[in-house]
């Protein structure tokens, strides 16, 4: 950084209701040199609702890095630059990341100007008691196969876009069971905003409950798993059982009954039989 560059701002906008804008982010946006927008006509609404006149330029994933050196140079000479995305914080499923890492990378000043996210909005209203979450943003569009991560005991933050959730909430049905419970974040901040907690069993019947419950903008919340046994209790189980059962059974059924991971008590169930 030299005595002369600009300031990379990272700003945060509305996820919906545009009187979510912080009096900061307004100040910021009105002062900087460029806005970097991922749409800028998207972006034109927020702008023209306050009145702010700056320069935009378009900042999306299909020319990150063309737009990105041309912004680099800006805030080089001197210039001041504020990045937002259509809606809530940059680089949370969003664009921004590369030119945040390419700011850094030449020692410029990077300035996170914090606000709406969707993810961290729809967690603060489910209620469920963690002092961690996981945030997975969208799943993978085929397949089941990320839900396999979410076994544990943290809850985890999806979006979904409106047409995927049925599949979505059927497949969280099909790998947790009926119990698991599920926050269901629609519309933020909108004039149709819902947030309902249920279990995964009643989930299906939610959305189908009429033609706008699938409509909108969604986040997930699913709840957290059941608590897996302490590792000492996977010991004494698989200890119990090896009294009566080969090493390769001991460890499967251990596994089972305490969530522990099947190869690690196998290793440890080998090491006591010998
Ligand atoms: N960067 C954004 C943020 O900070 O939340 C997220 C951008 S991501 C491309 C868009 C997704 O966020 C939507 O498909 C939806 O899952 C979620 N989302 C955004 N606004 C929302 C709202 N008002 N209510 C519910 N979900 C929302």
């Amino acid at each position: 950084m030299t005595p002369t560059s600009g300031t990379l701002y990272v700003v945060a906008t509305p996820i919906g209701n545009l009187a979510d804008s912080s009096p900061r982010s307004i100040e910021v946006l009105r002062a900087v040199d460029i806005i970097a927008c991922e749409d800028t006509r998207t972006s034109r609404t927020l702008l023209a609702h306050h009145g702010i006149t700056a320069r935009t330029v378009a900042l999306h994933a299909h020319n990150e890095r063309e737009a990105g050196e041309k912004l680099l140079r800006t805030l080089r000479d001197g210039g001041n630059v504020a990045l937002v995305s259509d809606a809530g914080t940059p680089g949370i499923s969003d664009p921004g990341a590369l030119l945040v890492t390419a700011a850094h990378r030449e020692g410029l000043r990077v300035i996170p100007v914090p606000g709406p996210n969707a993810a961290v909005a729809a967690y603060s209203a489910s209620g469920f008691i963690s002092d961690r979450f996981l945030f997975a943003g969208f799943l993978p569009a085929k397949g089941s196969k990320g839900l396999d991560a979410f076994d544990g005991t943290m809850p985890v933050i999806l979006y979904e876009a409106p047409h995927r959730m049925l599949d979505t909430v059927q497949a969280l049905l099909a790998r947790f069971g009926p119990q698991r419970e599920l926050v269901i974040a629609r519309e933020l901040s909108k004039k149709f905003e819902e947030v309902a907690r249920m279990a995964l069993a009643e989930a299906p019947a939610w959305l189908a409950a009429g033609p706008h419950r699938q409509q909108g903008e969604f986040v997930l919340v699913l709840g957290p798993g059941e608590e897996r046994r302490a590792p000492e209790d996977a010991e004494r189980v698989l200890g119990l059982l090896l009294e009566s059962l080969p090493a390769a059974e001991a460890a499967k059924v251990a596994a089972k009954i305490t969530g522990a991971p099947r190869k690690e008590l196998y290793a440890l169930a080998v090491k006591r039989s010998k």
